[in-house]
């Protein structure tokens, strides 16, 4: 038997910001349980509902140096669908109205996680072989179990891995600061260390300490070792090159699923969905206000609105897509002038746009049901998730070959009958434009060729199972070294 800890900063069905959460709330219950025991912590955050706050049981609690500080650490768990989860407290640092805050609070607050979550460990009564890092957040605990953690036999020889969700997060502040937060001596802070460009930098710790590193697909995996994705470290992307691998994303095949998912109106399958799907579409338009009309093109957007996604492209064409038969909706927050474009656009194309600017569960399922295709053409995207779950629900990805975009989606041969979705090659509104209105000539005078572009799509297995294998294949070898 193998312990795994996983340690990062949200999870379903706990907390969630993006897909980050999806991952660490969805891939513990996927390893063979006779093999591996893995568990998982996470912040106890204020602003989690009190559903499950009120499920929590007290463990245990102490004091811990950080810096010259001694903070209080407690220890909460929770059993969830067959997984073991702890939760940090202390009210200091977590009571934040959201995950996340300003940098500078939000790098203090996650040496403090980093440092308890390793602390509590043996209050807990769990060694675990392999602590799996997630993101900036967690980067400095390959540092901390290379530092102090040692001298203790408990830490001794205990291997760690971190995946990287997203390089363009790094976490990254002075050097004087983090070295007062986390007492780490001068000797990490230097530019083949803990140190990018004169400041700290947790992830590029992370990466440098880990002992193996991860991304989320093979696609970004091989681009962040280039200057355009690299994001400033893809010289060490490249000096870790032999340590790094990438290890595509799956999605909960129970939570994700038409033919049972409790938030949409009407249940599909692959066999069905000609009849059914089409009874969503009908549902959210009347839900949303959009024209009642089943032949309009449905286009769903489920997003965070960032510059990363692809925003810019779509705020250049909307005017020119809104000339067709097509309906848009759009679920997303983020920044404010993508909010405001999504509004201004529903406002003029009444009936036609739909901008939801909020977060919600449910209506994203009801959007990955009910809509005819799915847009994300980002500038780049270490995995995606938004494009696997539409691929699971019938409806076709429109995508930009990037990333795990690239990996996930087999771009439509109309001479060969192949693929599951559509996409583009560069950066371009116009080619993005022209990939939608081949999309949508296809759905409208192919419907046959369409139909089987979502029997494909259907069939694709993006479960955790071969992914789950992999980093199973992993921890054996890191074990064994
Ligand atoms: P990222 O992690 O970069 O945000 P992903 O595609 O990997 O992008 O994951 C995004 C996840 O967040 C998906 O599960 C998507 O459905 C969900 N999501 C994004 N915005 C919203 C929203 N406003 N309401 C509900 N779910 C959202």
């Amino acid at each position: 038997m193998k312990n795994i800890l996983f340690v990062a900063s949200e999870s379903t069905p706990f907390i969630k910001t993006g897909g980050l959460a999806d991952v660490v709330g969805s891939l513990p219950k996927c390893f063979d349980k006779e093999k591996y025991d893995c568990r998982v912590i996470l912040p106890k955050y204020m602003c989690m509902s009190e559903e499950w706050k009120s499920k929590m049981n007290y463990v245990t609690h102490f004091y811990m140096d950080l810096g010259w500080r001694s903070q209080y650490v407690g220890v909460l768990e929770m059993q969830y669908d067959g997984v073991q989860f702890y939760f940090i407290d202390n009210e200091y640092y977590f009571s934040g109205s959201k995950p996340y805050g300003n940098i500078y609070q939000d790098i203090e607050k996650f040496a403090f996680f980093s440092k308890a979550a390793l602390s509590a460990l043996p209050s807990i009564g769990f060694r675990p072989d392999i602590v799996h890092c997630h993101d900036w957040q967690t980067g400095l605990i390959p540092v901390m179990l290379k530092d102090k953690f040692p001298e203790n036999e408990f830490y001794r020889g205990i291997k760690s891995v971190i995946t990287i969700h997203n390089l363009k997060f790094q976490g990254v502040w002075d050097v004087k600061t983090v070295r007062d937060l986390t007492g780490l001596p001068s000797y990490y802070f230097t530019p083949d260390k803990l140190e990018a460009y004169g400041d700290a930098n947790y992830l590029k710790g992370g990466i440098v300490y880990a002992d193996a590193v991860t991304t989320v697909s093979d696609t970004y995996a091989e681009e962040i070792k280039t200057p355009f994705y690299g994001e400033r470290l893809d010289g060490l992307m490249r000096a870790r090159s032999n340590s790094l691998r990438g290890i595509v994303n799956g999605i909960d095949y129970d939570v994700w699923n038409p033919d049972t998912d409790p938030l949409i109106d009407h249940h599909y399958n692959a066999k069905n969905f000609r009849k059914e799907k089409i009874k969503n579409k009908r549902a959210l338009q009347r839900e949303l206000g959009l024209e009642q009309n089943d032949s309009r093109f449905m286009v769903g957007i489920v997003s965070r609105l960032t510059d990363q996604k692809g925003f810019d492209l779509i705020a250049h064409m909307m005017d020119e897509m809104c000339q067709n038969d097509i309906q848009i909706v759009v679920l997303g927050t983020g920044d404010e002038k993508y909010e405001n474009m999504f509004r201004h656009f529903a406002w003029k194309y009444q009936g036609k746009v739909s901008a939801n600017i909020f977060y919600s569960e449910a209506l994203s399922h009801k959007v990955y049901a009910a809509c005819d295709a799915f847009l994300m053409p980002s500038l780049f995207e270490p995995c995606g998730l938004s494009q696997i779950i539409s691929l699971r629900y019938g409806t076709v990805p429109i995508v930009r070959e990037t990333g795990g975009l690239k990996d996930t989606v087999q771009p439509y041969n109309q001479y060969e009958s192949t693929g599951t979705g559509f996409s583009f090659a560069n950066y371009n509104a116009h080619e993005m434009y022209y990939t939608i209105q081949h999309a949508m000539e296809v759905y409208h005078s192919k419907k046959r060729e369409w139909n089987k572009l979502i029997d494909r799509g259907m069939a694709m297995d993006y479960s955790w199972n071969s992914s789950a294998r992999k980093y199973e294949e992993m921890y054996d070898w890191l074990a064994g070294c």
